[in-house]
């Protein structure tokens, strides 16, 4: 049984990371978990002794095995109870994220399984993060990186924080919402939502994952 902390560090190495083999900076796990630096140091010290995961001086992290099966068995749990939550308790959707965050820890495996099975198996979290992680292949692209002028898809937020789950809900902006890309640049992006005109910050901008959409309805 490893503890709470230990179990959020894995996952949220796993939720930052761009690519399993490339280390991950410890500054981005100091941005994310708003802790000092030398807490930083001390617990991937401490987790690296147990076996979880490898530092690279300089680099930063990147997991074991053992390290990547904490963290996709976190995240399953997290996007289950939050399905949970959303589908069956009209939980609203930015709220969810911070209560299965809890329950993700306490929750034992079976019960994890049960709920699956309960909720009918579903492939992703109302986030659009995978139920399967590591076994379900991203055909996604960051938006930060496509063109203007063309109409997509959100397929996922990550890594989701209360913060920019709020930002997108009061935006009306969720996974599965189309929209037209009109201009990106550093400062953010401008799109079209229907017959609105929305400004995203950057912040926005970085967690969104999108597919383009082809002949998309009008
Ligand atoms: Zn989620």
């Amino acid at each position: 049984m490893i503890k709470e902390s230990a179990e959020d560090y894995l996952g949220g190495i796993y939720r930052l990371r761009e690519a399993a083999e490339l280390p991950l900076p410890l500054s981005r796990l100091q941005e994310y978990f708003g802790f000092s630096r030398v807490s930083i140091h001390e617990m991937v010290q401490k987790l690296e002794e147990r076996g979880f995961l490898v530092y690279h001086p300089y680099r930063g992290v990147t997991l074991t095995p053992a390290g990547e099966e904490v963290a996709t068995a976190l995240l399953r749990r997290h996007r289950l109870w939050e399905r949970f939550l959303t589908d069956k308790l009209e939980v609203p959707w930015d709220e969810a994220h911070e209560i299965a965050g809890r329950l993700e820890h306490v929750a034992p495996e079976q019960v994890t399984e049960r709920l699956a099975e309960f909720l009918g198996q579903p492939e992703r979290c109302p986030h659009g993060g995978p139920t399967h992680p590591g076994a379900t292949p991203h055909p996604e692209t960051p938006l930060a990186t496509m063109e203007a002028g063309i109409d997509y898809r959100i397929a996922r937020i990550a890594p989701e924080s209360p913060e920019v789950l709020t930002g997108l809900h009061t935006r009306g902006l969720r996974p599965d919402c189309c929209f037209r890309l009109e201009q990106l640049t550093a400062e953010g992006a401008l799109i079209a939502l229907g017959t609105e005109t929305i400004t995203l910050p950057p912040t926005l901008v970085n967690v969104m994952w999108v597919t383009p959409v082809e002949n998309a309805p009008t």
